[in-house]
């Protein structure tokens, strides 16, 4: 097949959703569908399960199954499918944003009961500052949920998105009958049978055909008429420009558990979603076809056998072939890496490939040459950027509880870094170090992995830090930065790549000092010019 060929039948896509929505159920049924797996039951949930085992040994388990997650590939229908694994979990929010850099769409997966919920506002929010194209599927359909228009009002407030109902149900939670293929014109008949793969649909061109009637009753039949009526009245006519533009959401209903829904979600998807798209880089715009390759590390993930300290970094290629044996340019070292067994990923399984296109994700064995955003070519010196760090929302001194073992400790606190684990700042003051995670859950994770992969141990010391902002001076020679500087001395540290960073106690200090130092710019991510 052509190299144009294989960069258009490619789909990189993550499921988002809230814990619990139906993402990991929705995920099986599609890889069911692509005759990826044979069974349900096949994909393990990575969620963090609270109970009987302590939260660490859980995130172990945890990061056991979210190797064999990360990338699920898949054909169907000629269409190479690509799902990164997204997790829905808060203390990992910053995997997930990260991931999102990585994919060409996303599909949002909505509980029917439950309606738009955290997580989801928040994942939302990034693919829509990112104009990443979006479709909605509303889950849970067989369970008594909230009403179908209140639900899409809901979406439109909350996500800030303008939906565009392709499919539309018939009854719901004990009443549910089926639902309206607007996208096809045909209906599916709800049997509540989940053995059943494949459904069968029956077409229905005209819905004031009696036909319809008969198959869901005169009652269910008229409200569907007048729901139909609405939704043409209100919403905008599905267009896939602006779907692909971020501009137009297009929304789907069903039941994942039942296997209902689902194959008009992937036939969709399949149809409208985008194939890889180019890529922003510091230096130019970089188009998937461009016959040198180029690619950028997204994820870190370690290896959890403490004798093999390698890890496997997770590559999007945006350009180009990524050839085994080939020596590329790891750009932030300006030295050749050459890889002899790089991964690629398939539904349950990673395999040793020889090349890999536009769109794929390739697994590759390092020893601590990568972090997170660092770009290979084949020699070209461009830095793919985007992979942006959040104010993480805890803040903790980390000491060394066994000086024999400095060494150890520092290069594993600057490994889990670079894997993204949490955020290293150092204070300007007293070069103490402060650990900043997402979650709480983190600063196990770190003393675990410290003391399990480097032999070291550590405590950690409370720190009473509201938010950390990135500083910005318009003018680095102004009196103003300059009183700023002395000022907040205590407060100052460097991030790990060296940026200035307030760590402001509370708001109101925060506030203060916005208000004082005008000409400074206060900014909640690390990325900003
Ligand atoms: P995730 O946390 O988003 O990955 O959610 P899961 O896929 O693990 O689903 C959470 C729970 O919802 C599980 O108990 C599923 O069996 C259940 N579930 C998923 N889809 C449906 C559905 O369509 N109907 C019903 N009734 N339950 C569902």
């Amino acid at each position: 097949m052509s190299f144009l060929k294989e960069i258009q039948r490619r789909r990189t896509f993550g499921i988002i959703s809230h814990p619990d929505a139906g993402k990991t159920t929705l995920t099986e049924k599609l890889l069911l569908f692509g005759g990826a797996i044979q069974e349900a039951g096949a994909v393990k949930s990575n969620k963090i399960k609270k109970g009987a085992t302590s939260d660490f040994m859980e995130i172990e388990r945890q990061r056991g199954i979210s190797v064999a997650t990360s990338v699920l590939a898949f054909e169907y229908d000629g269409i190479k499918i690509n799902i990164l694994d997204t997790p829905g979990h808060k203390d990992f929010a910053e995997d997930t944003f990260r991931t999102l850099t990585a994919v060409d769409s996303v599909i949002v997966v909505i509980d029917v009961a439950k309606g738009v919920e955290e997580q989801t506002e928040k994942l939302v929010e990034v693919c829509r500052m990112r104009n990443i194209p979006m479709i909605v599927f509303i889950n849970k359909l067989d369970r008594e949920g909230k009403d179908a228009f209140d639900l899409l009002d809901e979406i439109e407030q909350k996500l800030g998105l303008t939906v565009s109902p392709l499919s539309f149900p018939i009854g719901m939670g004990y009443d549910f009958k089926g639902i309206y293929n607007i996208w096809e014109k045909n209906i599916n008949l709800f049997s509540g049978d989940s053995r059943k793969n494949i459904e069968e649909t029956i077409e229905v061109s005209d819905l004031s055909s009696p036909e319809l009637d008969e198959l869901v009753g005169e009652k269910a039949a008229n409200t569907l008429r007048e729901e139909i009526e609405l939704v043409e009245g209100i919403y905008p006519q599905f267009n896939k420009d602006d779907y692909l533009k971020g501009n137009l959401q297009p929304v789907f209903f069903g039941s994942a558990l039942n296997n209902f829904g689902v194959r008009e979600l992937l036939d969709c998807f399949v149809e409208i979603a985008p194939k890889p798209r180019p890529k922003q880089s510091e230096e130019r715009l970089v188009e998937p076809n461009e016959d040198k390759f180029t690619g950028f590390v997204f994820k870190i993930h370690a290896n959890m056998d403490p004798n093999h300290r390698d890890r496997l970094a997770f590559v999007k290629i945006v350009s180009g072939k990524f050839e085994r044996n080939k020596p590329y340019l790891h750009v932030r070292h300006n030295k050749k890496l050459k890889f002899s067994s790089p991964n690629a990923f398939f539904a349950e399984k990673k395999e040793i490939v020889d090349v890999s296109y536009p769109g794929d994700i390739v697994g590759l064995h390092d020893t601590g040459n990568f972090k997170i955003g660092d770009t290979l070519t084949e020699g070209e010196e461009i830095n793919y950027r985007g992979i942006p760090s959040f104010s993480p929302e805890h803040f903790r001194y980390i000491n060394n509880a066994d000086p024999l073992k400095s060494k150890q400790l520092y290069k594993g606190i600057d490994q889990l870094m670079d894997e993204g684990v949490a955020q290293l700042f150092t204070l300007d003051l007293n070069g103490r170090k402060v650990i900043g995670t997402v979650g709480a859950l983190q600063y196990e994770v770190i003393q675990y992995r410290l003391e399990h992969e480097y032999g070291a141990k550590c405590t950690y010391e409370n720190l009473n830090v509201f938010k950390a902002c990135w500083v910005e001076a318009e003018d680095e020679k102004s009196e103003e930065y300059k009183d700023f500087l002395r000022v907040k001395q205590r407060f100052l540290a460097k991030d790990k790549h060296g940026q200035l960073v307030f760590l402001a106690d509370s708001p109101f200090s925060l506030q203060m000092s916005q208000q004082k130092y005008p000409s400074l710019k206060f900014h909640f991510v690390s990325e900003f010019n």
